[in-house]
């Protein structure tokens, strides 16, 4: 409020400071009256020019500017050109007594030039008083006002209903996760943000359900899968130290069997921790995949000679490829294992490898019982068994899969599974064929 005046003043000495900079500028022109009365009448000043001959005044003219006389005029011009060529005289016209309204005029002064001759510029204006309008702002400043606290209480309201409540209630849900209480309920009506942070925490919340229960069926999977060659270890031990007929070769295989089949399963288990924890670096090598293949299928003749197995075998030669050789055989035995547990009466599995594209893909192909789609990603992860009861023909640990991708996704091989339920599947990867320098 205290600024207003001071701000009125300065505002209007300005525009005093341009008319007469223009009035200046039209000095001698033809059209220089026009200029000055259109400037008087546009800026409500009066303005009035003289230089010992011409005398030109024009707007308002009750102004005292009129009653100048010439001897006052010089006066002015005097003090005008002693201030530089431009001189401002502020009176106080009015005030009435105890009252803060006054009425005050400014006269404004400058040199400048009319046919070679210095011509005094004079612009003059009356400031009005600015009490009556500063009482009208006043009101209206109150009435904003307070119409801007009901507006900022509201957006309190809105904004501590909509984000803040919102945020405090989701900080809490998180710290129930963390205290292992993971029920967090789906909310709607909060703005976007709140409602995607909780939707984030509802995600991060069945994330961990889901690792607790994988982490649950893992231990539970092991001990089992422990416990079983353990207690065949123990039963065979006992028996044979009380039936010392019992004390047979076969007996004994019974024992070592099982005992191999613990230390397949301790290995797995440190295999696939090693391998997802990043511990484990691949030995790359050019090396022929086919040739490994070929020799890998040599342990399986067994099956064809005493389990009337039919194992076919497409292999093209010199396929070169690039990989960690004895991961990528354990990846391939492992497909080998599985289609021979899993091919149900049909004991036949085909073994192709061929160029592909860029690519050289291996596949292992069985005529078993399949995976239904839904279950063909799950089967990947650790530990997940379709048939629970499930009695494994061949040593295995129930995680040779999840091993597979790990090895499969460090050598950013192509694989997967194409399968039909009791049509058989097709397990494959595929790498990317290197073709070796000939020379010349
Ligand atoms: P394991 O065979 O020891 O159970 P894997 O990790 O090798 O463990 O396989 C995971 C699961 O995927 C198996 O339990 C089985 O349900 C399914 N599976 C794997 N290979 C086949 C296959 N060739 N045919 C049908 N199911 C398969």
């Amino acid at each position: 409020m205290y600024l207003l005046e001071p701000m009125y003043e300065k505002y209007s000495l300005e525009t005093m400071n341009q008319v007469a900079s223009k009035a200046m500028i039209s000095l001698g022109q033809d059209n220089f009256t026009d200029v000055i009365y259109n400037l008087s009448a546009s800026d409500d000043v009066c303005i009035r020019i003289y230089d010992g001959n011409t005398d030109i005044m024009a707007g308002n003219y009750g102004s005292p500017l009129y009653q100048m006389k010439y001897d006052e005029i010089n006066q002015l011009f005097k003090l005008t050109k002693e201030n530089n060529n431009e001189f401002v005289q502020k009176t106080v016209l009015k005030q009435e007594a105890g009252q803060a309204d006054i009425t005050k005029s400014i006269l404004l002064s400058r040199i400048g030039e009319n046919d070679g001759k210095p011509a005094l510029i004079m612009v003059y204006t009356r400031l009005s008083p600015m009490n009556a309008t500063l009482q009208t702002l006043r009101v209206q400043l109150f009435y904003i006002g307070i119409m801007l606290i009901v507006a900022m209480l509201i957006l309190t309201y809105v904004m501590n209903k909509h984000i803040a409540i919102p945020l405090i209630n989701i900080n809490e849900e998180a710290k129930d996760i963390s205290d292992g209480e993971y029920d967090i309920d789906e909310k709607t009506n909060q703005y976007l943000e709140a409602q995607e942070l909780n939707e984030t925490l509802l995600q991060a919340s069945n994330d961990i359900q889901k690792a607790e229960q994988a982490k649950r069926d893992l231990i539970a999977n092991v001990s089992h899968d422990l416990r079983t060659p353990l207690t065949m270890i123990k039963g065979y031990g006992e028996m044979m130290l009380d039936l010392p007929d019992e004390k047979t070769d076969e007996n004994i295989q019974v024992i070592i069997d099982e005992a191999q089949r613990l230390s397949y399963l301790v290995n797995d288990l440190l295999d696939l921790s090693k391998l997802q924890e990043n511990k484990i670096e691949l030995d790359l090598v050019t090396f022929d995949l086919s040739s490994m293949i070929l020799e890998q299928l040599k342990k399986y003749n067994v099956y064809e000679v005493q389990d009337g197995f039919e194992i076919n075998q497409t292999i093209e030669p010199n396929l070169m490829v690039q990989g960690d050789l004895k991961r990528l055989e354990q990846v391939f035995n492992n497909f080998m294992s599985n289609a021979i547990n899993y091919c149900g009466t049909h004991k036949k599995v085909d073994v192709h490898v061929y160029k592909h594209n860029d690519h050289v893909r291996v596949e292992v192909k069985d005529y078993g019982i399949g995976i239904p789609k839904d279950k063909q990603k799950d089967i990947w992860d650790r530990y997940y068994k379709l048939d629970k009861t499930h009695v494994r023909a061949l040593n295995s640990s129930g995680i040779g899969l999840a091993i597979a991708k790990e090895i499969l996704e460090l050598h950013k091989a192509v694989y997967g599974v194409e399968s039909e339920e009791n049509e058989g599947s097709v397990f494959y990867f595929g790498l990317p064929l290197i073709i070796e320098d000939q020379g010349i």
